[in-house]
């Protein structure tokens, strides 16, 4: 496989070069500052999310709302008070039971349309700090690999031009800087272009950030290079990323295995799952130590209780989905035909198992989560294709969904639920590939594929008149 290479060289970023904070700013307050710290507004539900043992964002907030009010005023772009705001107004809607974000306005910077969600409180003059609260996306690295000078670099900007706070990571998978003002919108997309080499993600009716899993970086069962398929679609369509032309938003996700760790299948328009076409490779001697009880199964994964020994029959043969493997004369047997790529017994027994060599990827049609018509999967449709730099055969795949989608799709009409709509035999159109009896959910019944009239040459007659002859209403 070739070398991955960049788009564009890339720059080193240094922390000391880029920080905004001195050491002392960054560290300006004690602990028992922080037990004694009292939210300028009275905000007692506020307060009880942070009781229970698990991690609580007003106890992060809380320390941000601190740190912002040691610092002095000329250190911050935007109001000191915006974190205390933003808790007395959450406060204000658990009390009236509901929001007071604004519904509406446009905002963005120079050049996109996504990127940046507009936010404005409608109680400002309660709470003007937040009388803007713009949601930024930055678009994640593959595979979200970061070093520190990076991510205090970023840190420093938002401090300084924003709230402070940010999300790691939206669901989508960007970096989420929550809440600044418009006027801060460009110089912090000139300070991320230009200085830290970094995008913007995708917001509104685009292809959102493509995301994978950790792929070849790490991972022993990644059957595809999932960043460089992530970062190659993701250079490639920049334009369907920042400029919204599509009915409602769409998204790529790569999984490099069936183990799904980006859970495309359930997150993506069109999702990428790699898997393999040969045998599952199998090292008899590691099955042996399985069996004799000299590897801990599942990795040791489940290590921290007494299980018992390890029961191959139990947990790997008898739950195997597709009933395909066998012990015969003390050998593991697999027939790799009827193996649904399952992973089950790869995770059981990893130094014994491995998926094939003969690999590629299956792309599967419109998952999402609910608005119209509830959550959504999505579809096994194309169950193998090759990846290979530069990816010109799965391009060709996208831009059939894309001459189809925009054109037929209602407004905030995902693909899944077009596909609902006009059929999957219009998706196997659209796409130019046949049928298979795989896709059809329940013979007879309910088929996904509708045949047309042409498909079914007949002697009859046809119509309807013929039909009531036989049949009264
Ligand atoms: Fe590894 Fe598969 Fe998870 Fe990717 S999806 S990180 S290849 S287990
Ligand atoms: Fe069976 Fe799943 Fe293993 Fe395939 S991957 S052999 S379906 S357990």
């Amino acid at each position: 496989m070739a070398l991955f290479e960049p788009n564009e060289e890339q720059k080193e970023l240094k922390y000391e070069e880029l920080r905004i904070y001195t050491d002392e700013e960054l560290n300006n307050y004690t602990d028992e500052e922080l037990k004694n710290f009292k939210c300028k507004h009275d905000i007692p539900d506020m307060d009880d999310l942070e009781k229970g043992p698990w991690p609580s964002y007003v106890a992060d907030a809380k320390r941000e709302a601190l740190h912002r009010r040691n610092l002095a005023d000329d250190r911050m772009m935007i109001d000191r008070d915006v974190v205390e705001d933003l808790l007395g107004q959450s406060q204000l809607s658990f009390d009236e039971g509901e929001t007071h974000w604004k519904h509406g306005g446009i905002v963005g910077v120079f050049g996109y349309g996504g990127g940046v969600i507009g936010r404005y409180s409608d109680v400002p003059e309660k709470y003007p700090s937040i009388a803007h609260f713009h949601t930024m996306r930055v678009n994640q690295p593959m595979s979200k690999f970061y070093n520190t000078d990076y991510l205090r670099s970023i840190c420093d900007l938002w401090e300084y031009r924003g709230s402070g706070m940010m999300n790691f990571h939206g669901s989508t998978g960007d970096i989420i800087f929550l809440g600044t003002f418009t006027e801060q919108l460009e110089p912090v997309f000139y300070e991320l272009g230009h200085i830290m080499q970094q995008d913007l993600g995708g917001s509104g009716s685009n292809l959102r950030s493509p995301s994978c899993c950790l792929g070849k970086a790490r991972c022993e069962y990644a059957c595809i290079d999932t960043q460089a398929m992530c970062y190659e679609l993701t250079h490639y369509y920049q334009d369907e990323l920042h400029r919204p032309a599509f009915p409602y938003k769409f998204k790529f996700k790569f999984d490099g295995c069936p183990n799904g760790c980006v859970a495309s299948v359930a997150r993506s328009d069109m999702s990428y799952i790699g898997t393999w076409k040969d045998d599952i490779r199998i090292d008899q001697e590691a099955v042996q130590a399985y069996i004799g009880g000299e590897i801990a199964p599942n990795a040791g994964a489940h290590a921290g209780k007494d299980w018992g020994p390890f029961d191959i029959q139990k947990e790997v043969i008898d739950l195997c989905p597709s009933n395909c493997i066998r012990m015969v004369d003390g050998k593991l047997g697999i027939n790799n035909k009827e193996c649904v790529r399952c992973m089950h017994c790869i995770n059981t027994m990893p130094r014994a198992l491995r998926p094939g060599t003969d690999t590629g990827c299956s792309i599967l049609f419109g998952a999402k989560a609910p608005i119209l018509d509830g959550a959504q999967m999505s579809m096994l449709t194309i169950p193998f294709v090759r990846c290979e730099h530069p990816y010109d055969n799965i391009k060709e795949i996208v831009e059939k969904i894309w001459d189809w989608w925009p054109e037929e799709g209602k407004n905030r009409e995902r693909l899944g639920e077009l596909i609902q709509r006009q059929g999957v035999s219009k998706l196997l159109e659209v796409l130019e590939i046949p049928p298979m009896p795989q896709m059809v959910t329940e013979p007879r019944s309910n088929p996904y594929i509708f045949w047309k009239e042409e498909d079914v040459p007949s002697e009859k007659e046809r119509t309807i008149e013929a039909y009531r002859r036989k049949h009264k209403r």
